[in-house]
């Protein structure tokens, strides 16, 4: 594992891990990556973005004409 994924970005096969729609935001921790919706990531960042090496958001791309998750 490698923190350099934060910086990946995801693509229509990344899934989020609580509902399984669609993935806009990644959570690189110490145990690996964690992987949200639009939704899903805006409900964990409070708790997760301070304990994550890194965050990487995509949410904005939800204000396209994307599939919203
Ligand atoms: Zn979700």
């Amino acid at each position: 594992m490698t923190a350099t994924l934060a910086t990946t970005p995801l693509s229509t096969t990344d899934r989020c891990d609580s509902c399984g729609a669609q993935a806009y935001v990644r959570a690189v921790l110490d145990q690996g990556d964690l992987l949200f919706c639009g939704h899903h990531g805006r409900k964990f960042e409070a708790t997760l973005r301070p304990k994550s090496l890194g965050w990487h958001d995509e949410t904005s791309r939800l204000t396209t004409s994307e599939p919203v998750g």
